[in-house]
């Protein structure tokens, strides 16, 4: 077994931890039987993971004395819906599930996010066990409590908070993970660093070329989820700070909500979204040229888009764009929020945007 590190969430009564690196579910396996009373546990999973690690999953529970009662759902966002909000709380209760016990999200973001949202209303409110088995899930979604599913209305527009007892982000369950969804959530750990973390960014730069492996990537993934967990921490239900989290997000989910469907993933539209972000700050003044630079440099280093000329997809359109922006949760009064920066690590949240500057801004990135 490697060194797992552990990384603390502090939120008084509901604090828990992030075990991160190889052997992180052998390293667990003494919590578990807390969390089980009835010696059975729940797992929910998709298709694709059970089929690759549902096995591995079990036999780990067996070693903790516990029984392997798996829920599989079909892999994808439409799962993430109402229609499968309802059929996961109806097998949870067919189950009989007891509020004394906690069910495992044994999957990506999809699985985690509607586990945990399912786990925090069936009988008001069991316990959950993230095993995040994607990059992205392990650096972000698996940490911080947000849970929810996708309506007509939007991603993400219904949900709960809801923190996890547990993170279990083993690396050895990355293993089978394809090198594009591992790239996209390597985006989100650059993104980290580009908050508040430069340490952290010249360490990326310096190991970019083994970024995606072994025991660099895994104290790389220790150190998005520190930093995530101290804005967590800070800001649980996203009064202030936990916004900051957003850098590169605002433009990267106009390409995702302008792109045809699965064209490209949320971590390519944010790499993009993180290059903008900095060039719109050296634009507005605000960020040194060369900071900017270093940012795009590293993302081609990873294998990432570095702007949308080198996304999936073209044919963007600056004002359909900025129509998009205008739907960001963040916004106020109507108003485009950006979160900018002054520089590496030194991300902020502007609420001045003039969108005749963003669109001749983005005019010149689009051509
Ligand atoms: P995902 O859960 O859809 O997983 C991507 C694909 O990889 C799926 O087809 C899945 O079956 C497959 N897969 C999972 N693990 C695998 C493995 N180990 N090997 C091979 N294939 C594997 O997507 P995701 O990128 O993990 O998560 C995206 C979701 O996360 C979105 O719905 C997004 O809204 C959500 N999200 C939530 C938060 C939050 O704070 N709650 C933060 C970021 C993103
Ligand atoms: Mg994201």
């Amino acid at each position: 077994m490697s060194d797992i590190l552990s990384v603390s969430v502090g939120l008084g009564a509901r604090s828990y931890d992030v075990l991160v690196g190889a052997g992180a579910l052998k390293a667990a396996q003494s919590r578990l039987g807390a969390h089980f009373p009835r010696g059975r546990a729940i797992l929910v999973t998709d298709r694709t993971v059970a089929g690759l690690h549902l096995k591995t999953v079990s036999d780990w529970l067996e070693g903790a004395g516990l029984r392997a009662d798996p829920i599989v759902l079909e892999p994808g966002e439409t799962t993430k819906s109402w229609a499968g909000l309802q059929h996961l709380v109806d097998t949870l209760l067919d189950r009989n599930i007891e509020r004394s016990e906690a069910v495992i999200a044994l999957g990506g973001g999809v699985i985690g996010d509607l586990t945990g949202f399912a786990a925090s209303i069936a009988k008001r409110g069991v316990d959950f066990i993230q095993i995040p088995t994607t990059l992205l899930s392990q650096v972000d979604s698996s940490v911080g409590g947000k849970t929810g599913i996708n309506t007509s209305h939007g991603k993400n527009f219904v949900g709960t908070f809801h923190q996890p007892r547990l993170v279990i982000a083993d690396a050895d369950l990355l293993a089978s993970l394809p090198l594009r969804e591992r790239r996209a959530g390597y985006a989100e750990i650059v993104k980290a660093a580009l908050i508040g973390d430069r340490p952290l960014f010249d360490r990326l730069e310096a190991a970019a070329e083994t970024a995606l492996d072994g025991e660099t990537l895994s104290e790389a993934v220790a150190a998005a989820v520190a930093f995530k967990a101290r804005i967590v921490a800070e800001d649980e239900r996203e009064a202030g700070a936990r916004a900051l989290l957003n850098l590169g997000h605002t433009f990267g989910h106009a390409f995702e909500a302008e792109a045809p469907k699965d064209r490209i993933r949320h971590g390519e539209a944010v790499a993009a979204g993180l290059a903008l972000a900095f060039g719109f700050s050296v634009h507005k003044g605000l960020c040194p040229a060369g900071d900017a630079e270093r940012v795009r440099a590293h993302l081609r280093a990873a294998g990432l888009p570095d702007g949308p000329q080198t996304l999936a997809h073209t044919g963007w359109d600056a004002e359909r764009l900025i129509d998009r922006m205008r739907d960001d949760k963040k916004n106020r009064d109507g108003r485009i929020a950006l979160v900018l920066a002054r520089g590496i690590g030194e991300a902020f949240i502007d609420r001045d945007t003039d969108e005749t500057d963003l669109q001749h801004f983005l005019e010149t990135q689009l051509s």
